[in-house]
């Protein structure tokens, strides 16, 4: 039989765009349907704006700090349109590059709906259906509200980078990634910022050790975050919400934003009428090598549910064009992926946390907190953190978390020796970079604790 294409890939975010890109370069007939806009949600509702706004968020305290050095600093206000103006013309930029990324590997692009019809037919919403070897299906994922009444009119991470004024007040809820992230931002950018997360602490999973610190300083910048508590009911009213909490309270806010996770994209793609396997949050099953339960049919990113990440995605299209038009089958390794959460202070994180790592086997933990250099001279009393949990065993790094300023950037870096397998001996053979903050990474001689 032959095909239209040797791939039709539905969904032109980071995962979909890479795999039709490098598949076509090695010579295959590729195709790709995006409904919206090229880059997904990491280049147009995710990563990139948010730290584009975490760097103008930024500003306020590095001015303060800049007078603390002894510069004579005369800071004006934010102007949200300007900043919201701008940034709207890098995405604009970035869905260019994406665009010509695709046109010049020879990646025939439909700007329109696609959904499965068959094992090897894809439906276009203009009514034209193409036959395709491989499907690859990469439509990512889409904020979720909880089922209140008013909630509806609240925003998403979605909306927040449209907003035509930022709000002078606004509650968050959630105590994930994004609800985290914007707090900060917002906080950064003079907005009264009040989260509201249902369980004991943010960012379940994570160390408990560095989830505490993170709280603590978020709280100390002005972020009124409440642990324990949730939202009960919510009434727009007098240009705002009137909002009704499980510990009482009842109050008005400019805006309701709700960071309470993503869904995987699937509704009405046309995926179980063709026989593709889904799972309990409306996710595509995949085996090791991102197949479906239908041999012609593969899907990565966050459609699977597995590690919600940009990169993690990419990988995932690499693997999956190595193992169906390279010859070379590949499974995804998703073992040890570094990550960062852009709060203020940032949190790099690869590994087991403590509670995971003690579940698992008898480990020594060296931690150190300690005011940076930088902060303390300016008066602040910021604190940062460094902790590696060791296998007592083979004395290997299990985990390493770092809450600090730039601590995405260090765990890159770090990231590198955990996934390589080294061990706490293998770090303090490593000479310290004086002075940062990183060095205690390699100077900490004696465990904290063990468990
Ligand atoms: P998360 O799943 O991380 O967090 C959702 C939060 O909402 C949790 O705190 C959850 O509470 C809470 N929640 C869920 N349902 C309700 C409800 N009905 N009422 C109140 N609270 C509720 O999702 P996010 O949306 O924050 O992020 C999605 C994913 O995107 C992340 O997991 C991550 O993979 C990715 N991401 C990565 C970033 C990065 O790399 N820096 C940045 C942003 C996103 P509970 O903990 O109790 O379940």
């Amino acid at each position: 039989m032959t095909f239209d294409y040797d791939l039709f890939v539905i969904g032109g975010g980071s995962g979909g765009v890479r795999a039709a890109r490098v598949a076509a370069q090695g010579g295959a007939r590729v195709a790709l349907a995006e409904e919206d806009r090229y880059g997904g949600t990491c280049v147009q509702r995710g990563c990139v704006p948010k730290k584009l706004m975490v760097f103008a968020s930024e500003y306020p305290g590095h001015m303060e700090d800049a007078q603390a050095y002894g510069w004579t600093v005369h800071a004006g206000g934010f102007d949200w349109p300007t900043f919201r103006g701008k940034l709207h013309a890098e995405l604009d930029r970035l869905e260019g590059v994406y665009r010509n990324i695709l046109g010049n590997a020879g990646v025939q692009t439909y700007d329109t709906r696609a959904t499965v019809a068959d094992a090897h037919t894809v439906a276009l919403s203009t009514g034209e259906h193409f036959t395709a070897k491989h499907i690859l299906v990469a439509t990512g994922g889409w904020p979720v509200k909880p089922d209140l009444p008013g909630a509806e009119e609240a925003l998403t991470s979605n909306e927040i980078f449209h907003l035509e004024d930022l709000p002078r007040s606004i509650l968050i809820i959630g105590g994930g990634y994004i609800a985290s992230e914007f707090a900060c931002i917002l906080n950064g950018l003079g907005v009264q910022v009040t989260q509201y997360y249902r369980g004991a602490q943010i960012l379940r999973g994570f160390d408990e050790e560095a989830r505490g610190l993170i709280a603590d300083e978020m709280m100390q910048n002005g972020v009124d975050l409440h642990l324990g508590c949730n939202i009960v009911e919510m009434e727009k009213r007098d240009g705002g919400f009137r909002v009704k909490a499980t510990n009482g309270d009842e109050r008005m806010f400019d805006q309701v934003m709700f960071a309470t996770g993503r869904t995987p994209n699937t509704a009405g793609l046309g995926l179980e009428e063709a026989g593709v396997e889904l799972g309990r949050n409306g996710e595509i099953v995949v085996d090791d090598y991102s197949q479906t339960s239908v041999p012609s049919i593969y899907a990565i990113g966050d459609v699977t549910d597995r590690v919600n990440l940009t990169p993690v995605a990419i990988r995932e299209g690499m693997a999956f064009v190595d193992t169906v038009f390279n010859g070379n089958p590949t499974p995804v390794d998703h073992a040890l992926i570094p990550t960062a959460i852009f709060t203020q202070p940032e949190f790099g994180t690869i590994g087991l946390s403590e509670e995971e790592a003690r579940d698992q086997e008898p480990v020594d933990i060296y931690a150190t907190s300690f005011k940076p250099m930088q902060q303390s001279f300016a008066g602040r009393a910021d604190r940062v953190l460094m902790k590696l949990i060791v296998s007592k065993e083979t004395r290997k790094v299990l985990g390493c978390h770092i809450v600090a300023p730039g601590a995405g950037e260090m765990i890159q870096l770090a990231g590198i020796a955990v996934k390589m397998g080294a061990t706490k001996e293998d770090f303090d053979r490593t000479v310290a970079v004086h002075p940062t903050m990183s060095e205690e990474l390699v100077t900490m001689r004696e465990p904290t604790r063990s468990a």
